[in-house]
C-alpha cells in the first residue's frame, strides 16, 4: 500500500517511511494511502493486544517498505500502555485515550512516528514543532533520550498552562524548549521560516513533528478500529465514534478505519466554538478563519490542517454528510458538562472529551442513535485549573503526570524569529 498527495491522487507514489519523513508531499499536499485493505473482522481474534491488533492492521501499509519487518517491534514500542474502552450507559462508552506518557491521545502518534525514525538510517537529524498545547509534549516525550535525533519545541510564552509547559521543558539531553515571546501563530511562523532556509536545513535535516505528519496520523487509525470491533462484539450493535476535532487528524484517522471495513457506524465531529467545520458543513464553502480561545484549547483551530484529507476521503458533500455530523459546543457548555460530569456519569472530563459528551447528549435529546463511542482525548488533571472550579474538589493526578510535575524546567527564551532561534540552538 504507498501513500500519494492530496493534491495529485494519481501521481507519484512513496512508501509508508518515505511520506513518514517528508512531512509534507513535494506539491504541498498531504499524504494519504492510495487505496485502503479490507479487513475480515474475524482475523482480528477477541484478546488480541493493543500492539499486536496494530501490527496486523497495518501490516499492508508496510508492505514492500524497508521498516516492513520492524513493523511489531514499531507497534511494540509505540504502543506500549493501555487504551481501554469503557461501558458508561445507555449506549454511550469513553475511549480512554489518556494512559500515554503526556496523558494525551497525541502520544499514540508521536510515539508511533519515534519508533519509526529511530528505525530509519537516513532520517532527518532535527526534530521542530511549535506547540500550543499537547503536541509539544508528546513529541519531547516520544523522541527523548532517542540516539541522533534532537529536538526544538516552540512554545509561546506564558501562553499555556503550567503543566502544559512542564511537558514541554522538563525534559533535557536531547530535548530543547524555547520560549517564544509572542503567539502561537509566530512560532508557527517560525518553524516554517526554518524548513525553508536551505542553509541551516542542510546542516541540520529538519522534519518537522506537526499534525500533518502521516506517521502520526495512521497509527491512530487502530484504536478506533479496536474499539469499533470490540463495541459491536459486546453488544451486537455498531457504535458511532464521537471525536473532539481540532485540526481534523484524529478524525480522519477513525474515517481511515471506518474505510477499511471496521463496524463504525457513523462519525461526529465535536468542535469547540471554533465554527468552520460547522459552517462547511452548513454551506458547503470552507472558508477557513482565525481561531477563537475557548476552554478546550487543544481544540482552537479556524483553519483545521486535515481540511485536505477529508475532501479526498469525501470529495461530494452529500455523501460526506451521510457518514459524518458536526457538533458544536460553547464554552458554557463545556463548563456545565464538566460540572455535572460526576453527578451524570462518574466522571471527570477534560474540557476536550466534554465536547463529546455535548454531543452524545444531543443525540439523546433528538432520538438518534445513542450507541456512541466518546473518543476522551486528555486527562482532566492536565487542565486542573478548568476542571477543578468547576467540579469542586482536586483532581487525582495520575502517575505518569506526577512524575513530570517534579522535575525541574529549562527553557530558553527567544524573539519570535530564525536569527533569534539559530542564535539559541547552535
Ligand atoms: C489535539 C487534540 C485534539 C484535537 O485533535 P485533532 O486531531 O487536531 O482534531 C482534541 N483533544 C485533545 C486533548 C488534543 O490534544
Amino acid at each position: 500500500m504507498k501513500f500519494v498527495s492530496s493534491r495529485s491522487l494519481a501521481g507519484p507514489k512513496s512508501s509508508f517511511s518515505e511520506a513518514a519523513m517528508r512531512g509534507m508531499a513535494p506539491d504541498g499536499g498531504l499524504y494519504v494511502p492510495e487505496s485502503f485493505p479490507h479487513f475480515d473482522m474475524t482475523s482480528f481474534e477477541p484478546g488480541l493486544s493493543l500492539s499486536g491488533f496494530a501490527a496486523k492492521m497495518l501490516a499492508p501499509f508496510f508492505e514492500g517498505d524497508r521498516l516492513d519487518s520492524e513493523l511489531s517491534a514499531i507497534c511494540a514500542g509505540a504502543l506500549d500502555f493501555p487504551i481501554p474502552l469503557k461501558p458508561l450507559r445507555d449506549g454511550a462508552a469513553v475511549l480512554e485515550l489518556f494512559h500515554g506518557p503526556t496523558c494525551a491521545f497525541k502520544d499514540v502518534g508521536a510515539r508511533f512516528l519515534a519508533e519509526c525514525l529511530s528505525r530509519s538510517p537516513d532520517r532527518p537529524s532535527t526534530i521542530i514543532v511549535a506547540t500550543s498545547g499537547d503536541t509539544g509534549g508528546a513529541v519531547a516525550g516520544a523522541f527523548f533520550g532517542r540516539p541522533g535525533l534532537d529536538v526544538m519545541i516552540l512554545y509561546p510564552k506564558g501562553k499555556i498552562s503550567a503543566r502544559q509547559e512542564k511537558q514541554l521543558t522538563c525534559w533535557g539531553e536531547n530535548v530543547r524548549a524555547f520560549a517564544v515571546r509572542g503567539t502561537f501563530d509566530d512560532c508557527q511562523r517560525v518553524v516554517k521560516s526554518v524548513l525553508r532556509d536551505s542553509e541551516w536545513a542542510s546542516k541540520r535535516r529538519f522534519l518537522s513533528a506537526n499534525s500533518i505528519s502521516v506517521g502520526r496520523l495512521l497509527p491512530q487509525a487502530v484504536f478506533h478500529a479496536r474499539a469499533s470491533l470490540e463495541y459491536a462484539r459486546a453488544g451486537g450493535r455498531n457504535a458511532g465514534i464521537v471525536i473532539p476535532t481540532g485540526n481534523l487528524g484524529d478524525a480522519v484517522a477513525a474515517l481511515w478505519a471506518k474505510a477499511m471495513g471496521f463496524p463504525i457506524a457513523r462519525v461526529v465531529l465535536a468542535t469547540n466554538a471554533n465554527a468552520t467545520i460547522r459552517d462547511y458543513f452548513a454551506s458547503g464553502t470552507y472558508a477557513p478563519r482565525a481561531s477563537v480561545s475557548t476552554l478546550a484549547n487543544a481544540m482552537d483551530v479556524g483553519d483545521p490542517s486535515n481540511m485536505e484529507r477529508l475532501r479526498t476521503l469525501y470529495p461530494d458533500l452529500e455523501a460526506l454528510k451521510r457518514d459524518v455530523s458536526v457538533e458544536l459546543a460553547t464554552d458554557d457548555e463545556i463548563s456545565t458538562a464538566i460540572r455535572d460530569g460526576l453527578a451524570k456519569w462518574g466522571e471527570i472530563w477534560c474540557p476536550h472529551t466534554a465536547t463529546a459528551v455535548i454531543a452524545w447528549e444531543r443525540a439523546r435529546a433528538r432520538g438518534e442513535s445513542t450507541d456512541l463511542i466518546l473518543a476522551a482525548t486528555a486527562h482532566p488533571a492536565k487542565f486542573e485549573t478548568v476542571v477543578e472550579p468547576l467540579i469542586g474538589r482536586a483532581v487525582p493526578i495520575p502517575p505518569p503526570l506526577q512524575a513530570i510535575l517534579g522535575r525541574p524546567s529549562v527553557s530558553v527564551e527567544i524573539d519570535p524569529s530564525l536569527e533569534a532561534l539559530r542564535r539559541a540552538a547552535d
